[in-house]
């Protein structure tokens, strides 16, 4: 049984079948979903599935995509969400230097470290993006030696792996684990302790491969991918699916607390 540490049930993606897909999920192998939040309106979304489903939690947050919209009223907002019943963390929150139309290094910087302290505050682990970003990103975890947290679609060298590590941060794998390009991921995978990997689709993005041919017509993924995340990580650790998936689910559990 699988936990999908990272899936986005509030895209459009889902629109048409977002409560039946999401009911299906126990008898189809996915045991947990934690469903991030990128800014005030997709936070409530996923604290509202969260209430809906016992398989699903949420984490609140503002994606480096909509970080100028975190002025002190929405902060105040995002903190009564943090403390809702089945919220697990902040997040998704980080920085993102890659899309030329986000908000500028330094603005991106002052939101993350808004929500660091939240984090801090209301002793909530984070879910931390970094891409292209990966200095300024380190440089935000050495300043919260108090936060620890997760490196979501982790895309860093193996040694920024060992340093969160270190530090006791986790490291969640997407699909992009599983892509023909993947070498320095699986460096990553492989210098990680198992303990500390966690496993995620982050749908509707990121679809694993092998693909179907159905991939390239709907373009989407869905927590009924993460299997191929765990298989990839069984063939790095050489051992069974069953055991990548024991182990990535326990570990998920034990970071986001859920018993
Ligand atoms: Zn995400």
């Amino acid at each position: 049984m699988y936990f999908d540490t990272h899936a986005h049930y509030d895209s459009k993606a889902f629109d048409q079948d977002r409560d039946t897909l999401l009911a299906s999920m126990p008898e189809q192998g996915v045991e947990l979903i934690l469903n991030p939040g990128c800014e005030l309106d997709s936070s409530r979304k996923a604290v509202e599935y969260a209430k809906r489903f016992d398989h699903v939690y949420a984490a609140v947050g503002f994606h480096p995509s909509d970080i100028e919209k975190l002025d002190d009223a929405a902060l105040e907002q995002l903190r009564a969400l943090a403390m809702e019943d089945k919220v697990r963390a902040i997040g998704e929150i980080g920085l993102d230097y890659y899309w030329e139309d986000y908000a500028p290094h330094q603005q991106q910087k002052a939101g993350l470290y808004r929500q660091m302290e939240l984090a801090q505050e209301l002793d909530l682990p984070v879910i931390f993006h970094d891409r292209e970003a990966h200095a300024d990103a380190m440089e935000a975890v050495r300043a919260y030696p108090g936060v620890r947290g997760v490196f979501h679609c982790f895309s860093g060298a193996a040694q920024q792996a060992k340093e969160l590590v270190d530090r006791g941060w986790m490291i969640s794998f997407t699909g992009a684990l599983t892509f023909p390009n993947a070498r320095r991921a699986i460096e990553a995978a492989a210098a990680v302790p198992r303990d500390r990997v966690m496993i995620e689709t982050d749908s509707p993005y990121m679809i694993p491969y092998p693909r179907t041919a159905e991939d390239k017509t709907r373009r989407r993924n869905s927590s009924l991918r993460v299997w191929q995340v765990a298989a990839r990580l069984a063939e790095i650790w050489q051992v069974s699916l069953e055991e990548a998936a024991a182990i990535t689910t326990e570990n998920g559990r034990r970071f986001f607390r859920i018993p």
